[in-house]
């Protein structure tokens, strides 16, 4: 949305009400209030439009959040998010109310869902399904982790890592941890991971995986575990 143009000689925020331009002020605040509220009709029907045409476009999973919680359009948990005549309703009372005493006024509209087909919902590196309308798609909860592997960052390693398996977030192996040194410095935590396939340096934060522990057949199993406690 662009940006509002204002009257000649008037300013955003209220003049003193006891000022010669106030009445001018706000005679144009309101003038913008009532233009935003009959512009609120045709808004919902153009979205009504955009969510027809998404719905016969086989987009029919609606997508919210940085989980990508994904519902199928019926589901009653977004059923405010759908009918944009109820998320408008809302809305621009909110909206009239927190910008009443500026004459940029209100503007913008309630957030469109977003709708996707199956192939654009399994595309997602992460999801997980609703539970009340629990969409039929390959995962309840799809994970960026691939199975049997842990995110992890060398910052947090410790002796309890070591002869463990990494790999770089890519998934290419990184062999198993030989040694770990931290150094601390301004920039924030750097390590030096010494692995059976190489040396690695890295920021403490980067992401790697750590290949889960199989459940051990024998609780006399002893892992070899080469280790040198001082590095920590
Ligand atoms: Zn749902």
């Amino acid at each position: 949305m662009g940006r509002l143009k204002f009257a000649p000689g008037l300013k955003p925020e209220p003049p003193s009400p006891r000022s010669a331009e106030y009445a001018a002020w706000a005679i144009e605040r309101d003038r913008r209030d009532r233009e935003y509220l009959a512009s609120v009709p045709a808004n919902i029907a153009r979205e009504e439009r955009e969510i027809s045409l998404a719905l016969e476009a086989g987009k029919v999973f609606v997508v919210n959040g940085d989980m990508h919680r994904v519902h199928h359009w019926e589901c009653p948990a977004i059923r405010l998010q759908m009918d944009r005549e109820a998320a408008w309703n809302g809305y621009a009372e909110q909206e009239l109310a927190a910008t009443h005493h500026s004459i940029t006024g209100p503007h913008g509209g309630p957030p469109m869902p977003v709708l996707m087909t199956r192939d654009e919902v399994e595309a997602l590196p992460s999801y997980r399904t609703c539970e009340r309308c629990s969409v039929d798609v390959s995962h309840r909860r799809k994970s960026r982790t691939p199975i049997g592997r842990r995110d992890t960052r060398p910052a947090i390693f410790d002796s309890k890592h070591l002869g463990r398996s990494v790999e770089h977030a890519d998934g290419t192996p990184m062999g198993e941890v030989v040694r770990v040194t931290r150094t601390i410095d301004a920039s924030g935590t750097r390590v030096t991971l010494e692995t059976t396939a190489g040396t690695y340096e890295m920021d403490g934060d980067a992401r790697l995986l750590i290949v889960e522990k199989v459940a051990s057949p024998s609780p006399h199993e002893t892992p070899t575990t080469p280790h040198n406690p001082r590095s920590f």
